[in-house]
């Protein structure tokens, strides 16, 4: 595994170059002979070591790649992207007494959808195709954000270069391993089974005040109210990678229950029962297959979707069997 002398001046260069100071070659030949060659260390690893030693930072050996959505996680940089600008919009703030522009917004890919910032004025346009260049990632209330900065530069790219907006728009489905890992995203879809209608689901009462959720016709902050009726589904779904939170609300409940809120109410008044609309979403939801749309997000409780849309999905275990059989077949 020894390196010798020739094999190690290229990259004596290399190094020479990711480093302001200036440090004269042989000292960088000797540590990084001694890595290589005396700790048995593998050659890109010493590299860096190497550079980190002399004050240089070593992220400038990283090889740029190109993004996609679905890739990016947070403590990135040096990211080069594309994507459709589906939303942008421009805020104005201050600072040193300088009024600045701000602009934030969602960029999309055939893989997914991922906020952006961008520290300065590029010239975006709502539905165009761009490439940006040195990029980089950052957390933001939880959540993976892309980010352009000082050493951003962004390129127009022709309309075919991506899908179309209104193919783009549409959820994509991601799998909740990496929904977690990113702290959420904006419109997407997860598939997997339901494992859980958790307490609090179905007719649910709430203060005409707050909204808040009545416990026995209480309202925490206000006390005995006259509740106002509301229908919501909490779940858990799972796909096999990981659990998110869904909460669900009137809408979506209404279309799963196919009953609306005044039949619910009837029905919960005739069984004398309000639990009885929970029961209900328990049989029509726990263990089936299904697909759910919405904006995921973190906070204290974990990750959770806000569900726009709820649809069983068919999962024909043969199905599968036969089309995965078909595909090998050819
Ligand atoms: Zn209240």
């Amino acid at each position: 595994m020894s390196k010798t002398k020739e094999e190690l001046a290229p990259h004596i260069d290399e190094i020479k170059k990711a480093l302001k100071e200036e440090v004269k070659p042989h000292e960088i030949e000797t540590e990084l002979e001694t890595f290589v060659n005396t700790y048995g260390i593998s050659l890109p690893e010493a590299k860096r070591a190497v550079i980190k030693k002399f004050g240089g930072d070593p992220r400038v050996l990283s090889p740029k790649r190109t993004y996609t959505v679905n890739d990016l996680r947070t403590g990135l940089f040096r990211v080069d992207i594309q994507g459709r600008v589906l939303t942008l919009s421009k805020r104005t703030y201050e600072r040193d007494g300088q009024e600045r522009v701000l602009f934030s917004g969602i960029l999309a890919d055939e893989t997914g959808k991922i906020e952006f910032t961008a520290w300065d004025d590029y010239g975006l346009e709502e539905g165009k195709a761009y490439r940006f260049s040195n990029s980089y990632t950052k957390q933001w209330r939880g959540r993976t954000q892309l980010n352009l900065g000082n050493n951003t530069t962004v390129t127009s790219l022709s309309d075919d270069a991506l899908p179309p907006v209104e193919e783009i728009q549409q959820d994509a489905l991601m799998n909740i391993d990496r929904l977690i890992q990113m702290g959420g995203a904006p419109g997407v879809k997860v598939e997997g089974f339901i494992v859980g209608i958790r307490n609090g689901s179905g007719l649910v009462f709430r203060c005409p005040e707050c909204n808040r959720v009545l416990q026995k016709k209480s309202c925490m902050i206000h006390g005995n109210v006259e509740g106002k009726p509301d229908l919501r589904i909490k779940g858990i779904v799972d796909d096999g990678y990981g659990a998110l939170y869904l909460i669900a609300g009137r809408e979506v409940t209404e279309s799963v229950l196919d009953h609306d809120l005044d039949q619910c109410l009837k029905i919960a008044s005739e069984r004398m029962d309000p639990s009885s609309i929970q029961d209900m979403l328990e049989e029509r939801l726990m263990s089936r297959y299904v697909s759910v749309s919405g904006n995921v997000f973190t906070d204290d409780y974990g990750t959770t979707m806000l569900v726009n849309a709820l649809n069983h999905e068919s999962r024909d275990v043969k199905d599968e069997a036969n089309e995965m059989l078909e595909a090998v077949e050819g």
